[in-house]
Order: C-alpha cells, then structure tokens, then sequence
C-alpha cells in the first residue's frame, strides 16, 4: 500500500494557486466553448470519451500535489506501478518520437482512467493537460494508432478537414484557443512553486504524483533542496532527466 501523502495543508499556497488557476480556466472555457458552439463550432468530447488517456502527460509538482492528495493508498499504488512503466520506457526510448509512441502502445492507459465507464476516476484533480485537450474531429483521430492505418488520400482528407475546420491551429485537430487559455495555469504554478520553495519541479505525470506522496522528497524540495530531492527520487527508483527535471 502506497505511503500516506504529507499533509495537504502544509502546500496550501502552492495547491490554491493551481485550484484557482483550474477554477478559472473551467470558467473561460465554458465561455469559449458557448460562443464556438453558437457560431457552428463543435467538439467531440464528453463523457466516457478516452482515447486521449494513454498520451504521456507534463506537469508541475504543484499540479501533481493536488492529484495526490485525492488518491486513496489503491488508487496511488496503481499511478506507482504506471510510473515505473513510464520510467522504464524513459530509461530505453532511443529518441522522443519512440517514447511517445510506446507510451501510448505498451505503458498504456492511465491508472485513474475508469475502463467500465470511460470516466476520469479523478475527474476534480486531473491535471491542466486533461482539462485543455479538446478535439475539433471525432475521437478516432485522437486515437494511438489511428494516422498509421490512413491511406495516402484519408490523410489528405484530414488535413483539409482541419485546414478548414476553425479553431485548429491548421494542422492538428485539437482546439489551440483552449490550449493557451490554460497557459496562465502553468504560470501560477511556476510561479507559486518558485515562491514557496525557490525552485520549480515538472516532469511526468504519474512519477510527480509518485513523488508528491513522499514526505522524504516533498521535505526536500520544501527546504529548496533540489540535489537532496534528486537523490530521494533517485533512491526510489524515479529519477530520469526525462521524467523529472528540478531547479
Ligand atoms: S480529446 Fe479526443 S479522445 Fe479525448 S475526450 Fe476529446 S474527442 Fe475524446
Ligand atoms: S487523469 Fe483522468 S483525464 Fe487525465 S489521463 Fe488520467 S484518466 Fe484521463
């Protein structure tokens, strides 16, 4: 059973500044989404819509505070077990294009994914690269795998689909507005982290979360201990310059 996470208290100012960050970003979304929809616009996802759910994910430890303070010990023993996949995809990925790629195909769909229902067990705490990601085509394009079974002239197809498709930025089928609304989310928690601590932590999802648990690493990182924080992730087994970067 995964540890107990530190007190929630304790990072309050840091995990208030991504909360209001997340409520705010819920707000302006909404307001985007009503005036994209009015003027003809549509997005295809909703609820039990998860074909998004195995691309690796990016956050800060300020985020991923606010995650691992909602898992139970089954829940945080699940994300655990996904960040070793993900480490050891770090460890023997030649490049970038391949790390991605075996993300989606062999590390898999994330642990909080609910597979009966296709729902987010986490809805409430997900972080900012789930709460951003829209799609202006229909899910199978989000899908892993799909852009390899296209013909030469479906892909054609799909890019004049999105050329002309309006809120894309012209090649990718996911809603760029929503994106950089979510940019003063990082800011604050950039921000918020630097502050607090004096420095910044990001890194994979599922290994920050891992990492957000542990009293021995979150002392560190609180007394601005960036060396100390790398050898407790390093000790635990979840320390690659792909997964956690510290500074
Ligand atoms: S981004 Fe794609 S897969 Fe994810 S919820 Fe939206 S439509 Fe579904
Ligand atoms: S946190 Fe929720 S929304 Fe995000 S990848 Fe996991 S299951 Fe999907």
């Amino acid at each position: 059973m995964a540890p107990a996470p530190p007190s929630a208290a304790r990072f309050r100012s840091v995990t208030a500044a991504v909360e209001r960050g997340y409520a705010r970003y819920a707000r302006q979304a909404d307001g985007w989404l009503t005036r994209y929809r009015e003027r003809g616009g549509q997005v295809y996802c909703g609820a039990g819509c998860f074909a998004c759910c195995d691309m690796p994910i990016r956050v800060s430890l300020a985020e991923a505070l606010v995650t691992a303070a909602a898992l139970d010990g089954e829940a945080a023993a699940r994300v655990e077990a996904h960040a070793r996949q993900v480490l050891h995809n770090a460890r023997t990925a030649p490049d970038e294009a391949t790390y991605v790629e075996r993300h989606r195909r062999e590390v898999g769909f994330c642990p909080l994914l609910d597979r009966e229902t296709g729902g987010c067990s986490q809805y409430a705490a997900r972080p900012t690269r789930c709460r951003d990601t829209f799609s202006a085509l229909p899910a199978r394009y989000c899908a892993a795998g799909t852009w390899e079974t296209l013909t030469r002239r479906e892909k054609a197809d799909y890019a004049r689909e999105v050329a002309r498709t309006p809120g894309t930025d012209g090649e990718l089928h996911y809603v760029a507005p929503l994106e950089h609304l979510s940019e003063p989310i990082w800011a604050a928690a950039a921000r918020a982290m630097r502050q607090e601590w004096g420095l910044e932590v990001w890194g994979d999802f599922w290994t920050l979360t891992t990492l957000a648990r542990r009293e021995d690493f979150m002392e560190r990182v609180a007394r601005g201990d960036a060396r100390g924080a790398w050898q407790v992730a390093r000790r635990a087994g979840l320390a690659h310059e792909v997964v956690l970067e510290i500074g």
